[in-house]
């Protein structure tokens, strides 16, 4: 950018940027833009199902993370290309309605692009494909609502939500324990589901962990944990009926904000300045305990001498409580948060029905544990581990397999995984092109090629011939009318996946299918791609 003067000397300014923005138009800007998408795809395909590989990524700052969830994958890949990116919200927006189904996703997008790429080649306009595409997905939809099963459960026997929970555990680190681990993610969403509504607020489940113990340590705690001791040994280690004193203001005398100088000369000075420091520490013990409180949750920390008046007057205290896990509490316990001790009153009070601090597995680590927290029924998952990376990924996992819970319980439908329900849409959608007597045929067959891209990659992570398992399959779906049939990825020796117990939640399947079909759409109206360069 410079500015110059025209011959009367007025001034204007002069962007040169003519050289440095770049364009691309019609073909070369769909081609460019499938390219893009294609290739960040086929980084996810080699992650998807239950042989499928993990990525290991690492942040600028040197912090590595090891994991199997699409979401998670492509949003620490920090991708660049403007196309790629559209494929990261893809994967995000499947994680926020569906929680599951994030690799899957973006998998079918790839094959979708892909697809068009050869289409486009063939000379068919884009918009033909996006009308094709668009009839496909609806077919395939339709046939999804027919081989649907009503997964049925009752409050009693929830053994078919736990099943549903461990096809998604299948593919994940915890996959050695997923029996247990689904088991923690039902009872956790069932104690908080409103089953009457049949909706549940998972914001009253929290997936919490700490490194150390084994995977098989994990688990549910009704109520709250919170990583923190009592502030002295020798308090008791459980606080029934407790009354909750949450606190922002720290227990200690409070100190001049400028500089200031004391002289002390005399020990009768020094006694009284001893005395005064004294009362103040006294004064906020008694406060507390004229509220009413039998526990103090502090977010500051306080001296010695206050944790020892503290275990004197009896008043169990716990410090250096975490911004987010006072909130939290309060939330829990019905309490409010209290920043001076002036203003502590019995109804600002956290209840509980028990306050204990446990220790978890062998080591000296202890937690607090925040039971019956009267209205609100909020629930921790507490997950252990040897590292932290495996630690983080077990959360990861275990929001899939509540994500699918939870789906469940809104709406009891599954449809068979393993690549069948796939299988089958393809099967249905080559059918309806046969009757579709325009261009728009082509595209279908072309959706309903990129359908088997699911299964031919959960075959192909498997170390199975890819191909050859694909076309058996199909074959034998057609031949004995049997929409069940998937990739024994796992080599159990049965193809049917009712037997093998590989189930997924219908509205996810769905929601794949809806939300792959609309991004390709978009991606191929697309015929004008303008970059603006770096100004000099
Ligand atoms: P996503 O992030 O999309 O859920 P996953 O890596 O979890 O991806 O893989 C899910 C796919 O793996 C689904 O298509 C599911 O049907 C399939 N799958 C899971 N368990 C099995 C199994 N035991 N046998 C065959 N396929 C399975």
């Amino acid at each position: 950018m410079s500015l110059v003067f025209d011959e009367f000397g007025r001034p204007y300014i002069l962007v040169k940027d003519q050289n440095t923005r770049s364009r691309l138009k019609g073909l070369d800007a769909q081609k460019a833009n499938i390219k893009g998408a294609t290739a960040v795809a086929r980084i996810l395909r080699s992650s998807l199902g239950p042989k499928g590989m993990d990525k290991m990524l690492q942040s600028p700052d040197g912090d590595v993370t090891i994991t199997n969830d699409g979401a998670t994958i492509l949003e620490q890949m920090e991708v660049t290309h403007q196309i790629g990116k559209l494929l990261v919200e893809l994967s995000k927006s499947q994680d926020m309605e569906i929680g599951d189904g994030t690799t899957g996703v973006v998998v079918m997008a790839g094959s979708l692009l892909e697809q068009a790429e050869t289409l486009l080649d063939k000379g068919i306009h884009p918009s033909r494909i996006a009308e094709g595409y668009d009839i496909a997905s609806k077919v395939a939809c339709e046939h999804l609502d027919k081989i649907a099963k009503d997964y049925d459960w009752t409050s009693q026997n929830f053994e078919n939500l736990v099943q549903t929970c461990m096809t998604t555990l299948n593919s994940k680190i915890v996959g050695r324990c997923k029996r247990q681990m689904a088991e923690i993610c039902v009872q956790a969403v069932v104690a908080v589901a409103d089953l009457k509504r049949k909706d549940v607020n998972l914001d009253l489940i929290k997936v919490d962990g700490k490194v150390g113990g084994k995977l098989e340590d994990t688990t549910l705690v009704h109520g709250l944990v919170i990583d923190k001791e009592f502030s002295h040994p020798q308090m008791p280690k459980r606080i029934d009926d407790a009354r909750i004193a949450i606190l922002t203001c720290p227990f200690e005398p409070p100190k001049p904000k400028t500089k200031h100088k004391l002289d002390i000369d005399t020990v009768e000075k020094y006694e009284s300045l001893q005395k005064a420091e004294r009362k103040y520490f006294d004064d906020m013990v008694q406060q507390c305990l004229d509220s009413g409180a039998n526990l103090v949750m502090c977010q500051w920390g306080f001296d010695d001498e206050a944790n020892h008046l503290l275990y004197h007057r009896k008043l169990p205290a716990v410090r250096w409580v975490g911004g987010v896990e006072l909130e939290l509490l309060a939330i829990a316990t019905g309490g409010r948060i209290v920043p001076r001790f002036q203003e502590l009153t019995p109804d600002k009070l956290g209840k509980a029905s028990a306050v204990k601090e446990v220790a978890f597995g062998t080591t000296k680590d202890r937690c607090l544990v925040v039971e019956g927290c009267g209205e609100t029924k909020s629930v921790t998952i507490f997950v252990r581990g040897g590292n932290r990376m495996m630690v983080d990924e077990t959360k990861r996992s275990l929001h899939d397999a509540i994500c699918v819970a939870r789906n469940l319980i809104r709406d009891s439908h599954i449809v068979y995984g393993g690549g069948a329900a796939e299988i089958g849409m393809a099967i249905a959608v080559e059918n309806a092109a046969d009757s579709v007597h325009s261009v728009e045929q082509y595209a279908m067959r072309g959706f309903a090629e990129a359908l088997d891209a699911v299964p031919i990659a959960l075959a192909e992570n498997s170390g199975l011939s890819p191909i050859e398992c694909l076309t058996e399959v199909k074959s034998r779906q057609i031949k004995e009318q049997n929409p069940y049939l998937g990739i024994d990825c796992n080599e159990v020796g049965t193809n049917d996946m009712r037997e093998q117990n590989v189930f997924e939640t219908l509205v996810g399947k769905k929601q794949q299918i809806m939300l792959a079909t609309s991004v390709v759409k978009m991606i191929l109206k697309v015929d004008d791609v303008i970059t603006s360069g770096e100004y000099e």
